[in-house]
């Protein structure tokens, strides 16, 4: 059985367990605020803070874990990252207080307090700029520090900005860009009997991540047609063309295309005189 360690709350909670839904592991819980759930026969979770799931799994107590790679960087533990799931995009960045003149944050003054509840990452990027600041450690609502006069800058994560604009908070340097991350054990890795459990996982997540990115794609074309449409559609290795009972002239083709130009797809189908044009997402794509 695999152990693995997945956010309780927060903002990757939710869109953890969708993930592994899809991918066919549905986390059962045996009671409402169970904190430990199984994930299909081969799998069970843990569920902890996303800032404690590196410390797990460097000490073992769970093989694998999904977090923030903020987070991962932040705690300094010795884990492996063995996917980046490309959700929870953020940025860790530098913010000032809207009138402040400075444009970067090599120009902020030594002795500078800075709030942020990224201790480590924060001091250490302050020092490699020759900076040695102060930190004001907080553990949220960093962005109203500064007027409390408990910082003169602060280092938090931003998605869209809106929250630094709303609090009069100019950014002016990214420290590191982060995402969602499968983070592993490294003993784990060299475990014969664990490591094709490891293997069998992650390639289930990459399956759904896949397939989010594609469409099944669906249209009746003429026969005589068919090399305009396999330009338009190559699909994965060509369309597949399937007979219409009765279509005479007519044939079905299928083939998976990318979710951001099926409109394209759509409109140049048209043009060859296609018909029935139907897409469909796909639930997990194993090429
Ligand atoms: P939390 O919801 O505070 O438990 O955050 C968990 C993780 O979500 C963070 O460590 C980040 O990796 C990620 N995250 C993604 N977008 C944001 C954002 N705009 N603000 C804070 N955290 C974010």
């Amino acid at each position: 059985m695999l152990r693995i360690a997945l956010p309780n709350k927060g903002r990757l909670s939710q869109t953890v367990l969708d993930l592994f839904e899809t991918a066919g592991l549905k986390a059962e819980f045996s009671s409402e605020r169970a904190l430990v759930a199984r994930l299909g026969p081969d799998f069970e979770a843990i569920f902890v803070r996303a800032a404690d799931i590196p410390e797990y799994v460097a000490d073992g107590a769970a093989d694998l874990g999904i977090t923030g790679a903020d987070l991962v960087a932040e705690s300094g533990r010795d884990v492996k990252e063995l996917m980046d799931l490309g959700f929870g995009r953020c940025r860790l960045a530098v913010a000032v207080p809207e009138g402040s003149a400075i444009q970067d944050a090599s120009q902020v003054p030594g002795g500078a307090r800075v709030a942020t509840s990224f201790p480590c990452i924060t001091r250490s990027f302050f020092h490699e700029l020759g900076t040695e600041i102060e930190i004001a450690p907080v553990s949220g609502a960093t962005e109203i520090a500064p007027h409390l006069g408990v910082a003169d800058i602060i280092v938090d994560l931003v998605s869209t900005g809106s929250t630094l604009r709303v609090n009069r908070l100019r950014e002016v340097t990214t420290i590191m860009e982060s995402s969602a991350r499968v983070v592993a054990n490294g003993r784990v890795l060299d475990d014969r009997d664990l490591r094709p459990l490891v293997d069998g996982v992650t390639a289930a997540l990459e399956s759904v991540l896949r397939a989010r990115a594609k469409r099944y794609l669906m249209a009746n074309v003429r026969r005589d047609r068919l090399e305009e449409v396999r330009r338009i559609i190559p699909g994965i290795n060509g369309p597949t063309i399937v007979e219409i009972l009765d279509g005479s002239e007519w044939v079905a083709a299928h083939a998976v295309v990318d979710q951001d130009r099926v409109y394209q797809t759509i409109a140049q189908l048209k043009e060859v005189d296609a018909e029935g044009i139907l897409v469909t997402r796909i639930e997990r794509l194993m090429p």
